[in-house]
């Protein structure tokens, strides 16, 4: 299966928007010979967050070190505003980057701190004092101005980074994993934060993360690498429900999508001994061929009085029930054989999916249905579940490209 974009994604992702940050055709081949990033079209548009993710070594901080200018830059060109940067020094390039390890000064009060990078540039004391009482101001960091980094919490000494970048007032913020020191908690809090300041501030930002969760909550946009190749750049919604090709399904979205071989003819689909008519809407509709099909755990829910009874039923028997609270994970067997080895590859990527090593030794696919937490079931039930069919979804089961029919072509856009 290819790790190739689907086409065209790359020349249409931001189109008609403002860029700040532009790749064009920009590549990355190491000393070693290594070819960490294929040519890269992106646009990353101004005032947005822009987020690179995939799995570990899929060349995010590679293409953020090439935007810093940390990294020479092989082909193609780097764009900062109207300014080709490609081989512009770091300083010179009006960003400023923050690193998962805050690299404060420890010598230094948060005061020191915030005002060092103005120090360097000469900015008069009058101005720098200013700047810094803003910035504390906007970051929560006024009563912590004379403390050193040493008596700080994790989360305080991330928003001392984050003040030092923006006391600079760069034209992009270019951020590296920068809360992945943060306990789970924090971590939800700091996320908050940084979209809030966002929001105020409204800076051009880049900003790198391997967990796709977090880039849906920040993104604005979300570019999806794996293995140095660009597979989809959206917006989150459209990254979901309109995933360009395999990869991208199964790494978006947790729990993560179901995928099993199915056939489309005759306005149904058909898998493991199930037949679904696919309904008015569907993107599959007009589809007439074998696909990997991929159903949403979210698409699924408990059947009771209130079901809709337009939509299909399945009584399932649960291996498995992952009880999280207001939800629970419903792991069931499908009579269906499991998906290729390279489609299996592609949603481990995701990190999500662990029904593989669950019941390894089963050879039959194993799906999960997302329920409501007040459902009351056990390992071992028969259930109903109805599925919600209008967003199904459909690959080639070679490329792995998503399929749609004929009727329902339309741009990703629509979604967003
Ligand atoms: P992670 O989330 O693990 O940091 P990443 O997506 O940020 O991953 P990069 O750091 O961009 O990945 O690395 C991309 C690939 O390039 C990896 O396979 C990595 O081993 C390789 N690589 C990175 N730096 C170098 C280097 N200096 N020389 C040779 N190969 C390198």
């Amino acid at each position: 299966m290819s790790t190739a974009p689907a086409e065209n994604q790359v020349e249409n992702q931001a189109a008609g928007l403002d860029p700040l940050v532009s790749f064009e055709g920009a590549d990355k081949v190491y000393n070693s010979g290594f070819r960490a990033l294929d040519p890269i079209g992106l646009r990353l548009p101004r005032a947005e967050i822009t987020v690179l993710v995939g799995p570990s070594g899929c060349g995010k901080s590679t293409s953020l070190r090439m935007a810093a200018g940390l990294e020479p830059v092989d082909s193609g060109r780097i764009r900062i505003g109207d300014r080709d940067v490609t081989h512009a020094d770091p300083k010179d390039r009006d960003i400023a980057m923050v690193f998962q390890n805050y690299a404060l000064y420890p010598h230094l009060t948060v005061r020191g701190n915030l005002g060092f990078g103005l120090r360097m540039r000469r900015v008069d004391k009058a101005a720098r004092k200013r700047r810094v009482a803003e910035v504390a101001d906007v970051l929560g960091l006024g009563e912590l101005l004379e403390r050193r980094p040493g008596t700080l919490s994790g989360g305080q000494r991330q928003r001392v980074a984050m003040g030092r970048a923006i006391v600079r007032e760069p034209a992009a913020f270019l951020m590296d994993e920068p809360l992945s020191n943060l306990d789970a908690k924090l971590l939800v809090s700091m996320r908050a934060q940084l979209t809030k300041l966002h929001d105020r501030l409204g800076i051009t930002t880049v900003y790198v993360t391997h967990d796709q969760v977090e880039a849906m909550t920040l993104g604005t946009r979300v570019a999806v690498l794996r293995d140095g190749v660009l597979q989809q750049c959206d917006t989150p919604q459209a990254l979901f429900h309109r995933p360009a090709n395999l990869f991208v399904a199964a790494f978006i979205g947790s729990p993560a999508m179901n995928l099993v071989e199915a056939d489309i003819a005759g306005g149904e689909v058909s898998f493991g001994g199930l037949r679904i008519a696919l309904p008015p809407g569907s993107p599959l509709r007009g589809l007439d061929r074998r696909v990997i099909l991929g159903v949403r755990p979210t698409d699924f829910e408990a059947a009771g009085p209130v079901t809709d009874p337009g939509l299909p039923r399945l009584r399932v028997k649960v291996d498995v029930v992952e009880k999280l609270g207001s939800e629970s994970h419903l792991i069931f067997p499908v009579d269906a054989p499991r998906i290729s080895a390279e489609a299996v590859r592609a949603a481990h990527d995701s990190e999500e999916i662990d029904d593989g090593v669950l019941l390894a030794d089963d050879a039959r696919s194993q799906f999960t249905a997302r329920v409501d937490g007040r459902f009351r079931v056990n390992a071992g039930d028969e259930v109903t579940l109805a599925l919600d069919a209008t967003e199904l979804h459909a690959f080639d089961c070679e490329t792995g490209v998503a399929l749609r029919g004929r009727a329902a072509a339309q741009p990703a856009a629509a979604v967003a």
